[in-house]
């Protein structure tokens, strides 16, 4: 702990060297590569409470239409929101930049203009916008105070204020000019790097000794090698609905594939069949795949990734219109079962919860015949939140599809009848969610759900030596889920 008042100097310089090796923040890379301040100012107003992967991929798409005001001009609402989906708010901001080549035309000679009161009469462009455009575009001193620059100022006990605007006005006041520059990107590489809103760091922090810590949880550090569920004696197991396969594989599917590291790897809405999928997924090397892929296409489907060959493999659940879908694969190993299910959504007005409800029962049965013989696992998206503390406005909720009673009932059934969830087993904590809508921001809020699951049979819950849920890795609309599970 620190033992004298929070040192910014001593902190910066520290931060200097730490964040040289992180991922420069979207809106300094776009400054670097173009030097265009209408650039820099499109792609500011594209990245609020958007992440920094997802304003990237927008800025592309849109500035290959539209590089720069006269461009953008041209382009309907309908085509920008288009363009830049899935950002935040993507609705109103597609409208803010309709009206931008009209205001800077009509105010500003066609011309970004480089001060902050000047830039906050421009349509959609805050105090933080307009400080962010007029520090990384023109280089000129300005303080952006974003989420990050609030939050650690704050916590470090270097100003004491309740909004980013009075935390601006605290900085102006107080903070060397010879940090204006540069303190946002120090402080949005660090915060989303290190020292994250939930579960913080520490543990491999810089500036641990200098710290105050005030009201941190922070993150579990990583359990000893020599300790952790190894691959020798554990399965490692991951699921994970993609929301289509192609789609993911844009966005590093193989990338996470290789880093979970898994022995077997479930994907859910795969939306594809084999034939439509590049070699490189096809055929992972040192995996075998097998796949059931809805009779429509581009709808629904599972597949199973397998360091080991199973003695046999199950397509379904023995009826055609949930087989149709292709909804189930189950994998049968020397000492337990593998199945591997997408559930189906009870959809607006719960139109299909006769259905899932049918699928939940014909689910029970199935895993009830394979657990009379052997230790039974099953995961995937079960679309159901199980309690209030699996998703983030349960209130809200109670009566949509994903949380009505009588869905949370049919999950209850499961686990009543011994299916235990492995995840609760290891974590009581709330906000741990494995979904969230591409609306509103949500991920970048943690407004989510938690859908995907790993259950166990009643006898083999004691083989289960940990249960993750992987919020880090990006790519869908969900993360993957992972359990170890002991080998025998
Ligand atoms: S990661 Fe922990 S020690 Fe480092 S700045 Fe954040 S709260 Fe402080």
């Amino acid at each position: 702990m620190p033992a004298s008042p929070f040192s910014l100097d001593a902190a910066v310089r520290l931060l200097r060297k730490e964040v040289a090796g992180y991922q420069v923040p979207i809106v300094d890379l776009i400054a670097a590569q173009t030097e265009d301040p209408f650039k820099v100012l499109t792609a500011t107003i594209l990245s609020a409470r958007t992440k920094d992967e997802v304003t990237a991929a927008a800025a592309r798409r849109l500035f290959a239409r539209a590089e720069n005001a006269e461009t953008l001009a041209s382009l309907s609402v309908a085509e920008i929101e288009q363009l830049i989906f899935p950002v935040g708010f993507f609705r109103s901001k597609a409208k803010y930049l309709a009206e931008l080549p009209a205001a800077l035309a009509r105010d500003f000679g066609g011309n970004v203009p480089d001060t902050v009161e000047e830039l906050i009469r421009l349509p959609g462009v805050g105090r933080k916008t307009a400080n962010l455009v007029v520090t990384v575009a023109f280089k000129k001193p300005a303080i952006c105070v974003d989420t990050h620059v609030h939050r650690l100022m704050n916590l470090w006990g270097y100003v004491q204020t309740a909004t980013p605007l009075e935390t601006e006005m605290a900085l102006r006041a107080t903070l060397p000019q010879e940090y204006w520059l540069e303190i946002n990107s120090l402080l949005v590489a660090f915060g989303q790097g290190t020292c994250k809103p939930r579960f913080p760091h520490c543990d491999r922090c810089v500036l641990a000794e200098l710290c105050p810590r005030t009201g941190i949880i922070p993150r579990k550090p990583p359990v000893d090698k020599k300790v952790q569920p190894d691959n020798a004696s554990t399965w490692r197991m991951v699921s994970w609905n993609v929301n289509g396969l192609r789609a993911v594989l844009e966005k590093g599917f193989l990338e996470a594939f290789h880093r979970l590291d898994a022995d077997i790897v479930a994907l859910q809405e795969i939306k594809a069949v084999p034939e439509q999928l590049p070699a490189a997924v096809r055929s992972i090397p040192g995996y075998q795949a097998w796949w059931h892929p809805a009779k429509k296409r581009g709808y629904s489907g599972v597949a199973v990734f397998s360091r080991k060959k199973p003695l046999n493999v199950m397509y379904g659940l023995g009826r055609e219109d949930f087989d149709a879908e292709g909804r189930v694969l189950t994998l049968e190993f020397s000492d337990f079962y593998f199945v591997a299910a997408y559930f189906p959504n009870a959809q607006d007005g719960l139109k299909r919860l006769a259905f899932k409800l049918e699928f939940c029962q014909a689910m029970l049965t199935h895993l009830n015949r394979l657990a009379a013989k052997k230790s039974v696992l099953l995961c995937g998206d079960l679309n159901v939140a199980h309690q209030e503390i699996d998703l983030a406005n349960p209130k809200a909720n109670v009566h949509n599809p994903g949380f009505s009673p009588e869905e949370r009932a049919g999950l209850e059934e499961i686990m009543q009848a011994g299916y235990a969830d492995t995840f609760r087993l290891f974590h009581p904590e709330p906000h741990r969610y494995s979904w969230w809508s591409y609306r509103t921001a949500a991920r970048e809020r943690n407004v989510g759900w938690r859908i995907d699951y790993f259950l166990v049979d009643a006898k083999s819950q004691d083989r289960v030596r940990e249960a993750e849920i992987h919020d880090d890795i990006l790519g869908s609309d969900h993360c993957p889920v992972s359990i170890a599970f002991a080998r025998r």
